[in-house]
């Protein structure tokens, strides 16, 4: 998935549910973690004369639960990272904390100071991993502070508004604290999705031309080194044509400086229909003069192309009221085939040589430079 391109709502389910995929982790070593000093404490009891291992086997289904779940989780088995896999896990935790209380509760292992300190800690765990989701968060704390109010009631059910009261305010606060948390996590995705927005459009206009849409010139830099690197390992061709609107100065002084830019966006569009395969490079090189790089091609292949664009010119018929050479819009172009030993710069200037003599041959044509000594002209 490409992050720079998602949606504040997208970006705030994918942060949520990574969130909560690494706190699914946290919940079972905390869960862990409380059950070791549970059991620990009952063993260390005085008076109880019980030994760690009954302890232990009341806790044994969360236990193993969370061993389980870790080792998956360790062992990266693809499906462990499923959401509704982890919330299956979410809710079996839940269960079998219950489960494991009532036990430790019914063997007079636990009375209800530990309980109640238990379901404490434990809602607290599941509203600081969870709280991205309102739902999760209530789903999850609330059996645990039923559980310990439907107790508190049992061994003081004179006391029922001290109960009711306790465990409301306790939920509230809870659930408020969520609210504020989630509130300044949404702060911090939105920020974020902004940021890469930003850094998506500033690299867009540092790599492309604002009139044309085309590639820069530093972009075309950037591939040209690419491309003369590939090649150098490959062996395989690569071309580029150089290309110049010809009188484009007097267009200017014709129609105004408006329409030569649409004249300039009009050649743009062109060449990027033309520049068609993956790696073709259409470039506005500066001004009125273009590149189009072409990988994996001979002069032969650029002779094609080079065609074609005077023949899609010809087509599109631009006007060009002061042109010496035709009625529409024209371009010279100088074409070469990279040879080995050829770096960017030396690639530039044979072109830009091959272009100078097709101005020079009466421009609205091509020059090809075939090796380093001889050009020909169509
Ligand atoms: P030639 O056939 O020899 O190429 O002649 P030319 O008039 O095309 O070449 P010259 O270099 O004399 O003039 C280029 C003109 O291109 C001058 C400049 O005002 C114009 N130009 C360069 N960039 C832009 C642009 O972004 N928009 C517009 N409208 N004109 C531009
Ligand atoms: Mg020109
Ligand atoms: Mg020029």
């Amino acid at each position: 998935m490409d992050k720079e391109s998602l949606s504040f709502d997208e970006a705030l389910k994918d942060e949520s549910r990574q969130y909560m995929l690494a706190s699914f982790q946290w919940l079972s070593f905390t869960s862990l973690v409380l059950l070791t000093a549970v059991g620990l404490n009952i063993a260390l009891e005085p008076g109880l004369n019980l030994g760690l291992d009954t302890a232990f086997t009341m806790m044994l289904l969360p236990g193993s639960l969370c061993l389980l779940y870790l080792g998956l989780r360790f062992a990266r088995v693809p499906w462990s990272r499923n959401l509704l896999w982890n919330l299956f896990f979410l809710a079996a935790l839940v269960i079998s904390w219950l489960i494991s209380m009532s036990l430790l509760r019914s063997a007079g292992l636990l009375v209800l100071p530990g309980i109640e300190t238990l379901s404490d800690v434990l809602s607290l765990a599941m509203a600081v991993a969870l709280f991205p989701s309102i739902k999760l968060t209530a789903a999850t704390v609330a059996p645990f502070l039923l559980y310990s109010a439907f107790y508190r009631y049992e061994v003081y059910p004179e006391s029922i508004y001290f109960t009711v009261l306790r465990t409301l305010f306790m939920f509230l606060i809870i659930m408020s604290a969520q609210r504020v948390i989630f509130k300044w996590f949404k702060k911090a995705v939105r920020r974020n999705v902004e940021k890469r927005r930003l850094l998506k459009h500033f690299r867009r206009m540092a790599l492309l031309d604002g009139l044309t849409g085309l590639s820069n010139r530093r972009h075309f830099d950037e591939i040209l080194d690419q491309e003369i690197r590939a090649s150098t390992r490959t062996g395989h061709p690569l071309s580029l044509i150089l290309l110049d609107i010809d009188f484009f100065k007097r267009l200017n002084d014709a129609l105004g400086h408006q329409a030569g830019d649409d004249c300039l966006r009009q050649l743009g569009q062109l060449l990027s229909d033309v520049a068609a395969r993956p790696r073709d490079l259409a470039v506005r090189y500066g001004g009125e003069e273009f590149a189009v790089l072409l990988p994996e091609t001979t002069l032969t292949g650029a002779v094609e192309v080079a065609n074609r664009i005077a023949k899609l010119l010809a087509k599109a018929a631009i006007p060009h009221p002061d042109s010496q050479v035709a009625s529409h819009i024209t371009v010279s172009q100088g074409l070469v085939q990279w040879q080995r030993g050829m770096d960017a710069e030396a690639l530039l200037e044979a072109s830009d040589a091959a272009l100078y003599r097709a101005k020079e041959s009466g421009r609205n044509c091509y020059v090809q430079t075939v090796t380093p000594a001889g050009d020909k002209a169509g």
